[in-house]
Parts: structure tokens; C-alpha cells; sequence
């Protein structure tokens, strides 16, 4: 489709996202919690928090939920009886409003990584009942580094509709999608057509530290380098990384129940964690915490490069916000590939 433009006050995007609600939809954004941001099912749209730079957590449990029933079991009086979970799942249309486009870069790619191949049928029946509105960055702090990993801050990939908040309290937006020009549709006269505009100006400018292609051929031949144990001294496992970070897909399956009554769910996993490799003979390839680091950012920087030809990693900066023990990713990539030129050959 053509891409159409369109402005909307503040006040009526408001009462449009007030209508979704009412005519049903599941509406997700996000809201404070304490001193925390999350993304939310939303039933007031008053709540909806706009100036903000990052949320803490990102939205990828709406497809990829933390916790995930997919088959339960029961065994009674000589029949077994099967339940699959993703033939009952029965997703809300959802509108998941206010992303920034980082995250919507890293849902599109989340979503594609688990549709691969035999695909899976959790995530694809809630994508298909997503649709994404994104708010362009208008600031960004000393953690971002989207455009060092090749996103923007008004990237539009991975969103229905993007959004950049102009003058006088309104917004310019582009319909990307058939998704977005149906919630556009349904808004009526609160979206007034426009002029393709240029709102470059509207941006935040975001220094690229480094390129993809850098820390790529950096780490080729690292894997034995002293750097893992030097960034990785303060690292406590705690998995925080993984957990905040839109893009970790890892998880593990586990069987929970007694002989003859059970369910089968699946939760996310971290590389961060020792009991991560942990073999059943009680070897543990990873076993101290510098091989586990290197592990999470060889993953995101050089194995998945290697085989999907795009980056584990959108700049979002998550990670490091959120870290307890302070370890920043940004300025350890920054390491890699400003001082490390040494890093040359395996030792
Ligand atoms: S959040 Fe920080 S301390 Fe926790 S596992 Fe990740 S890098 Fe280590
Ligand atoms: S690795 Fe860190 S900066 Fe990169 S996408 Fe994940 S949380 Fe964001």
C-alpha cells in the first residue's frame, strides 16, 4: 500500500484511543508504576505515559509471554487426555500504543525469528491480532545507541503507525500498514490528511558510535580474548539483561505436575544464568560468568549476524539501564571496537 500522512491533536488522539477501548480492542501502553514504566493493558487513557525515553521493560510478553501454558496432560482410568494450548488461544485484537521504534524494530524481528522455519503458533496468532503505534524519539539519553546498531530513532520498521509529535500539540503520522490503515480508518475525522512533511527537526540526533559491520569483524576472532573476563568481573548472573531486553528469545521448557496430571510451559531462559548449560552429568560448558557474557554478546553480535545477517541487538539500551551491577553494553561495544584493535587472533 501506499504509505498515507496524516496530523492529530493531542486531545483527539486521546478520544481515539478512548473508542478502541470502547469498541472492544485490548488497548497496551505504557504507564507508571511506581518509578518504574511499563507497557500495560490500559482502561483510562488519562494514564498513558508520553514523555518518557525508554520504558523499563519492553513489550515483547505480548507475543512471547513470560510464562506460557502449551500442552497439559491427565491420565484417568486408562485414557490420556491432551489439552493444546494454542489451539484454545483466542488473542484480543490489540493495540499496543506508544512504542518507541526501537521496540517495534525488535517485535517485527522476534516475531519473524519464531515464525521461521515450522513456525509457532503462539506467537503468530498474536501478531496477527497486533497492531502497533509508535511515537518517534524526540530525546534520548546516554544509555541509546540505536543508530549505532542500524536503527533510527524514527525507524519505522516493525509499526503500523508511526507517530512524531510536532508543534502546537499535535502529531504528524504515517499509515505503514493495512493494520494501520484500518485503526486510522476507525479514528475518522480526528486524523486530518496531510502533505507528506519533512520532521527531521522533530528527531533527536543520536551520535553512531560504531557500525554493525565493526563490531562483527571485531569479534570474528575473539572468542579467547582477556576482554570477556575484564567487562564481566561485576556481572552477578542475575539474568536481568535477558529478561528486559526485546530481543532475548531464549527459553526453557519445563514439565510440571505429578504422574498423571501435568502441564508443559514454556519460560524465558538467560544466558546470564549459571544453570543455563548446566548438563544433567553436572558439567557445565559455561561455567563461570565471563564465558556467559561472552556468550550473550557473541550471540547478539556474531552468531546471529553470521546466520540471519542481522543483529541480536536494537539499541534500545535496557540492558544496561536496568543492570544492578552497573555493566553498560554500549561503552563495552565501544570497547570492542575503538580499543581493541589488538583483538586480532584466537590465544
Ligand atoms: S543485568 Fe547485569 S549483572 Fe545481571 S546478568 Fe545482566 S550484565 Fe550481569
Ligand atoms: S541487548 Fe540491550 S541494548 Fe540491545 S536490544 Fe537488548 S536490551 Fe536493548
Amino acid at each position: 500500500m501506499s504509505h498515507r500522512t496524516f496530523t492529530i491533536t493531542h486531545e483527539n488522539l486521546l478520544d481515539v484511543l478512548t473508542n478502541t477501548i470502547a469498541v472492544g480492542n485490548r488497548l497496551v501502553a505504557p504507564v507508571r508504576r511506581g518509578k518504574k514504566l511499563f507497557f500495560r493493558d490500559v482502561q483510562e487513557v488519562q494514564s498513558i505515559v508520553f514523555d518518557f525515553i525508554q520504558s523499563d521493560e519492553s513489550p515483547k510478553d505480548l507475543v512471547f509471554p513470560r510464562v506460557e501454558p502449551m500442552l497439559a496432560h491427565e491420565y484417568n482410568a486408562g485414557n490420556v487426555y491432551l489439552i493444546d494450548f494454542a489451539e484454545k488461544l483466542q488473542p484480543l485484537p490489540t493495540i499496543l500504543f506508544g512504542t518507541r521504534p526501537c521496540d517495534a524494530v525488535a517485535l517485527s524481528l522476534l516475531i519473524e525469528f519464531f515464525n521461521e522455519g515450522v513456525g509457532d503458533p503462539f506467537v503468530e496468532q498474536r501478531a496477527e491480532n497486533l497492531t502497533i503505534i509508535s511515537i518517534a524519539c524526540t530525546r534520548a539519553d546516554s544509555y541509546c545507541f540505536c543508530t549505532s546498531v542500524g536503527v533510527s530513532p524514527n525507524d519505522s520498521r516493525g509499526s503500523d503507525v508511526l507517530l512524531t509529535p510536532i508543534d502546537n500539540d499535535q502529531y504528524y503520522g504515517i499509515v505503514l500498514t493495512e493494520k494501520g490503515n484500518a485503526f486510522v480508518k476507525k479514528g475518522g475525522d480526528n486524523f486530518i490528511p496531510s502533505e507528506p512533511k519533512d520532521v527531521a527537526q522533530y528527531i533527536v540526533t543520536l551520535r553512531e558510535e560504531f557500525t554493525p559491520q565493526e563490531i562483527t569483524q571485531r569479534l570474528a576472532n575473539a572468542f579467547n580474548h582477556p576482554l570477556w573476563m575484564d567487562a564481566s568481573l561485576r556481572c552477578i548472573g542475575c539474568g536481568t539483561c535477558t529478561y528486559v531486553c526485546p530481543l532475548c528469545s531464549c527459553f526453557d521448557i519445563q514439565d510440571e505436575g505429578t504422574q498423571t496430571k501435568g502441564v508443559r510451559l514454556r519460560c524465558w531462559d538467560s544466558c546470564g544464568f549459571s544453570l543455563f548449560t548446566l548438563h544433567t552429568s553436572g558439567h557445565n560448558p559455561r561455567h563461570i560468568q565471563s564465558e556467559r557474557w561472552r556468550q550473550r554478546v557473541m550471540h547478539k553480535f556474531s552468531y546471529i549476524p553470521q546466520n540471519r545477517n542481522l543483529l541480536g541487538c536494537v539499541g534500545c539500551g535496557r540492558c544496561s539501564r536496568l543492570c544492578p551491577a552497573d555493566m553498560n553494553l554500549k561503552e563495552h561495544l565501544c570497547t570492542i571496537t575503538k580499543e581493541m584493535t589488538e583483538v586480532k587472533a584466537d590465544r
